[in-house]
């Protein structure tokens, strides 16, 4: 049988960093992804904000042209706030180019990656796959997303208060349009979150979330819907992807961490409450992840595990966690018309645009 020192389930963002991380500091790693491809079933947009990629260094090529305007709208679409940065404050990356970029990343760092294999489940140390021999691993990392396996498996905390998001993606023709963000509060196609739509230089990314109980004519027909009308579209041309999944808006989950295994990513509930974005959060919260694993395999202390405290980073964020509880009291068009006017004052515009462009998606762990 195999033995590894980490055994790191699901290929996204967040664990094919913490297996380059891990790697690099000499620990043998192995990566099971349960997608065949990592450029098929994408689910997230791929705006990355300013902080990250001040922080970390993606290839520029990798990066659609930068977004200063963001656009926010009433559900009745009429007279948009306008606010401008003098800063790039988004990018869409070529999200299929990324994950190849982490994948060899990870495998020259020395992690071995394998494709089209499925976590089935761990007792004492073993891990079960679908249809692979199974592997002997002093630790497992959970990067297996939202609805994570290993998390239920390892008695680990799990995600409860989970939005749903979709999204259709358009070719468009270079230079068509300006880079901007629309963002639309509308709880009819958007309950609980907001429409969106931004182009990355060669796609329009048009999107909805909400709370799933709330969507009660689907996500699908909520998108097509909004992207009937939605705003600052450019004609589509060419086939459409569709791209999709949960996003768990309930803020970092507080036990993260046993004996045998610690979550990261989304698994570990690293999305921003407010913003739902997970990309910033799931490389800061791999980095501190790494260091604790190799830590607490090279010392065998239980008490190392408690610097990934789930629990003291939740406490930074309380603020989000209370913007979002009002963001899912709008459920009406008619409260969310009264929002989008309340943010049209002074102190609403400057409220706003510490949020779009602030420097604290997440709280930074290193
Ligand atoms: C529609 C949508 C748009 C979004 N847009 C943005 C955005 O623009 N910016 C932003 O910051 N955030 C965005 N997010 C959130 C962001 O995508 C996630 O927070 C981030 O991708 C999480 O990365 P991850 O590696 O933790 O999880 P994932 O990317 O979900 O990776 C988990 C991996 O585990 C694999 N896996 C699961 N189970 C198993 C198993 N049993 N065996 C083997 N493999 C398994 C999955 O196939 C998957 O590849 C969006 C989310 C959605 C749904």
């Amino acid at each position: 049988m195999q033995k590894v020192d980490v055994l790191v389930v699901g290929a996204g963002l967040a664990g094919l960093h913490t297996a380059r991380l891990l790697a690099r500091r000499g620990l043998d790693v192995l990566v099971v992804e349960r997608r065949r491809s990592l450029s098929s079933g994408l689910r997230t947009t791929g705006i990355f904000v300013r902080r990250t990629l001040d922080d970390f260094d993606l290839p520029e090529h990798l990066l659609g042209p930068g977004v200063r305007d963001v656009l926010l709208y009433p559900p009745s679409r009429r007279a948009p706030i306008r606010l401008t940065s003098d800063r790039d404050e988004y990018r869409v990356a070529h999200l299929a180019a990324v994950y190849e970029h982490a994948h060899r990343t990870a495998e020259s760092a020395g992690a071995q990656v394998r494709l089209g294999v499925r976590y089935a489940g761990v007792a004492n140390g073993v891990v079960q796959f679908g249809d692979a021999e199974p592997v002997a691993a002093r630790f497992i990392v959970g990067a297996d997303g939202a609805r994570s396996r290993v998390a239920r498996d390892l008695g680990l905390d799990r995600n409860r208060r989970l939005l749903v998001g979709a999204e259709i993606v358009h070719p468009i023709a270079a230079g068509a349009s300006e880079p901007a963000f629309h963002c639309v509060l509308d709880p009819r196609v958007a309950p609980g979150y907001l429409g969106w739509v931004i182009d990355d230089g060669h796609s329009a990314h048009v999107g909805v979330a909400g709370y799933p109980q709330a969507m009660r004519a689907g996500v699908r027909h909520l998108l097509d819907t909004f992207a009937a009308d939605a705003p600052g579209q450019v004609t589509a041309t060419g086939p459409i992807e569709r791209r999709g999944g949960p996003i768990p808006v309930g803020g970092l989950l507080r036990r993260l961490a046993c004996p045998a295994g610690l979550l990261v990513g989304d698994a570990a509930g690293a999305v921003s409450p407010l913003t739902a974005g997970g990309l910033d959060p799931c490389l800061r919260m791999s980095e501190l992840a790494a260091a604790v694993v190799a830590d607490y395999l090279r010392d065998g202390d239980p008490r190392t595990l408690r610097r990934y405290d789930g629990d003291g980073l939740r406490t930074r964020y309380r603020g989000r966690l209370l913007l979002r509880r009002m963001l899912a009291s709008i459920r009406s068009a008619a409260a969310a018309e009264v929002a989008v006017t309340m943010l049209r004052s002074r102190a609403g515009r400057a409220a706003a645009a510490r949020i779009l462009f602030g420097d604290g998606s997440f709280p930074d762990v290193r």
